[in-house]
């Protein structure tokens, strides 16, 4: 009989990465997801999913190493399944290039990727601006095939799913003992966050099934991802802009740009734009407190704040919420419902 009651609030990456987790580990709860969007309306839905990582200040490197591991691992096991077209997760080889050598010529993930190395000069050839590039293979996780997949994984192990916007957590005390929180944005206003803010990114998908590699300038700022149904290109990094209107002139702006990168993309029909809010923090919080919630002290989990890295990191950061689901059962008086 299942007799603890999970909430997990988010219904992008992050929150059905860590309802899976969690009702896949944990048998003995019951794990109801609630949120305001689903696919193909959230943040995740938009990004180009490419298993990319900057470094966060202050979380240790080897748990941010673990995350990316965590995840790529996870990715690369359905790439290479006959589950990948129905999960829109594949392999995308392709460079990051830069116009001058970085302070750190190897990123922390170049030994998680597949075949990391230097860019030859014949490769550079082709980007005259740029003196320095990494060459490898990564993940592409298209979120609008790969989110419906998850959701069917996460009712195929006794999920519920409930759309509606959670006002407070008070709202979700009285039905259920611990509640876990992946809203990403909405934590603002949700736990109050003040720390939590939008990069508005603007994309578009064109019409080029020519194109092949992917390509990222490493300041992130321009880059080309070929996909299934269409090829990504972007971007902007607007921090604490909550427009989600397309703007004309990034639009502009991102087609240059790309066009110098690779001049056949100026012949490319626009199939689509889109605009997104990165769910930014200093870096994610992945951690859990006990809340007192009408009267009495409610285990929270915490997993939100990725900004750009959302789909990269959300299976490791998944992993850890389920870790700390584990520890509010054992450390609370709910080990007595087990
Ligand atoms: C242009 C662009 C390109 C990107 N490219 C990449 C990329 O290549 N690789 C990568 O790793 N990442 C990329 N990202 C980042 C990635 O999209 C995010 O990090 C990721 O989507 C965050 O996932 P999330 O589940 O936390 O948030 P979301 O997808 O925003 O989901 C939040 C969920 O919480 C729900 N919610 C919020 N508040 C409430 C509430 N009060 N009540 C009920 N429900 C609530 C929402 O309805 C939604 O279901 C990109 C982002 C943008 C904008």
């Amino acid at each position: 009989m299942k007799s603890i009651e999970v909430v997990v609030v988010g219904g992008g990456v992050v929150g059905f990465s860590t309802a899976v987790c969690i009702a896949e580990a944990l048998p003995s709860c019951s794990v109801t997801l609630v949120a305001e969007k689903f696919s193909p309306d959230t943040t995740s839905d938009g990004a180009a999913g490419l298993l990319f990582a900057a470094k966060f200040p202050d979380i240790p490197l080897e748990r941010q190493r673990r995350w990316f591991r965590d995840s790529f691992d996870h990715l690369l096991a359905i790439a290479q399944s006959q589950h990948s077209p129905e999960a829109g997760v594949m392999l995308s080889s392709g460079w990051q290039i830069f116009k001058e050598v970085p302070a750190e010529k190897k990123p922390f993930w170049s030994e998680l990727v597949i075949g990391f190395r230097f860019m030859s000069d014949r490769e550079l050839n082709q980007f005259p601006d740029h003196k320095f590039g990494h060459a490898f293979t990564t993940i592409k996780c298209e979120c609008p095939t790969y989110l419906p997949w998850l959701e069917k994984r996460f009712r195929k192990a006794g999920g519920q799913v409930q759309q509606r916007k959670v006002s407070s957590l008070e709202e979700l005390s009285s039905s259920y003992d611990i509640i876990v929180n992946c809203s990403g944005l909405g934590s603002k206003t949700l736990v109050d966050d003040s720390q939590v803010y939008p990069v508005r990114g603007q994309v578009l998908k064109l019409e080029a099934p020519w194109l092949q590699h992917f390509i990222r300038a490493g300041d992130g700022m321009t880059y080309i991802y070929p996909g299934i149904h269409g090829v990504t290109v972007g971007g902007t990094r607007q921090e604490g802009d909550w427009r989600l209107q397309v703007d004309e002139g990034d639009t502009k702006s991102i087609l240059e740009r790309c066009s110098r990168l690779v001049p056949s993309l100026s012949r490319a029909k626009v199939l689509s734009q889109w605009v997104g809010l990165r769910p930014s923090r200093r870096n994610p919080r992945v951690e859990r407190e006990l809340v007192q919630l009408q009267g009495h002290r409610v285990p929270v989990v915490h997993n939100y704040g990725h900004g750009g890295w959302g789909v990269t990191l959300a299976w490791g950061t998944a992993l850890d919420a389920l870790g700390l689901v584990r520890q509010c059962l054992h450390e609370t008086h709910l080990h007595a419902k087990l």
